[in-house]
């Protein structure tokens, strides 16, 4: 199957599903689960997620720009919520509007805009006011008269929801999360107080609920990573996981190429690998154009018939070397994991000084999604 591709994802929209249900599972049903799908939800490829999702259950998506938002009104997704978290521009406020696409607010000022677009249309709009509880990021300042005398300002604007995002869910012990939390509290008393009430008050995202902060579960959590079946690495001494998750994709490339060496000859760009015996390499057809690290160089793993074998030598844009001598048998076209089981997003992250969430996200489109 596939015998023509180089490299390619293999996503079990099943596994997603199960994640989902898992999750929703552990926040129970007072708590809504909100699917992050930004970023081709985490390589997993958005829309076909998303439509897997919707028919899940989930009652809202959320994603980063209006154009994330507005490829998944185009792709037929209609009746599901969309929360565009992250797109503080203006010129994109009145296509989030045309697409119904729930707008995040960062700004107060911005309330004023979006309550003329409402006027200009003849309703209301319905947002979700960020509020900077703590991050130094997006978000309004955590001061709630100021807040509610805007929204007064306002009266097309519904504030459907109150949100803020932890800086910190992940680090034990930490002092971060339980002020982010009391200052997010804070503001939506006073403001309950002031008679704004959103019905939907969110902060937490896959740390929040894997580790069990249950004070930041609320009325919905943004779960990204944990859906696709990743948990996100704790510094200090973390809580057991509430989550049982397992990761959905596995990414593939072919062998291109099987060829000997003698002993003391070099591999790859600068040869930074010399052979030290005779040796078997395997090139194989993915490189950092590909999303392989280039800091995988000389130390990644690569499972060729279902063995775990090393890179050798430098990673190329659209290559890289692997070590076969102690394999038998591998030829041209044959199947070889970048990540997979044995070798997942944690250990690559690990070897190449970065995140879970950054090695998903770097596997390039030209990887073609293959839904299995
Ligand atoms: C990406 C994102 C999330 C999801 O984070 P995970 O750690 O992947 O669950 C939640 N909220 C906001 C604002 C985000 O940008």
């Amino acid at each position: 199957m596939h015998d023509q591709l180089r490299s390619w994802a293999e996503v079990s929209l099943d596994r997603i599903a199960a994640n989902f249900r898992n999750i929703r599972a552990v926040v129970g049903p007072r708590t809504a689960v909100a699917c992050v799908v930004k970023s081709e939800a985490y390589g997993h490829g958005m829309v076909a997620v998303a439509k897997r999702l919707v028919a899940e259950g989930a009652p809202w998506l959320t994603v980063t720009s209006t154009q994330e938002g507005m490829e998944l009104r185009q792709a037929g997704i209609q009746d599901t919520h969309v929360l565009v978290m992250a797109d503080a521009l203006r010129a994109n406020f009145a296509s989030m509007l045309d697409y119904r696409l729930t707008p995040a607010v960062h700004d107060l000022a911005d309330l004023a805009v979006f309550n003329e677009l409402a006027l200009a249309r003849g309703g209301r709009v319905r947002v979700h006011l960020k509020v900077d509880s703590g991050m130094g990021r997006l978000g309004v300042a955590a001061d709630a008269r100021a807040i509610a005398e805007a929204v007064r300002a306002c009266p097309n604007v519904e504030i459907e929801g109150l949100m803020s995002h932890l800086a910190s869910s992940s680090d034990f012990p930490g002092t971060q999360t339980g002020q982010q939390v009391q200052t997010f509290t804070r503001v939506a008393r006073e403001l309950a107080g002031a008679g704004i009430r959103p019905s939907l008050r969110h902060i937490s995202a896959s740390g929040g609920v894997v580790y069990g902060l249950r004070d930041a579960w609320l009325d919905m959590v943004r779960v990204g990573l944990s859906l696709y079946g990743y948990v996100p690495s704790a510094s200090g001494p973390a809580p057991a996981s509430l989550i049982d998750v397992k990761p959905a994709l596995v990414w593939k490339t072919r062998v291109l190429s099987v060829k000997e060496l003698p002993a003391g000859v070099p591999v790859g760009y600068g040869a930074r690998h010399i052979t030290e015996r005779p040796a078997r390499i395997a090139v194989v057809g993915a490189g950092y154009a590909d999303g392989v690290f280039r800091q995988l160089s000389c130390r990644g793993l690569v499972c060729a018939a279902g063995v775990w074998v090393p890179m050798l030598g430098a990673v190329s844009m659209d290559m890289c070397t692997i070590d076969v001598t102690d394999i038998a048998g591998v030829k041209q076209g044959d199947e070889v994991e970048l990540l997979g089981e044995g070798f997942n997003a944690d250990n690559i992250a690990a070897l190449a000084g970065t995140i879970s969430y950054d090695v998903l996200c770097k596997i390039q489109p030209r990887s073609e999604r293959i839904y299995v």
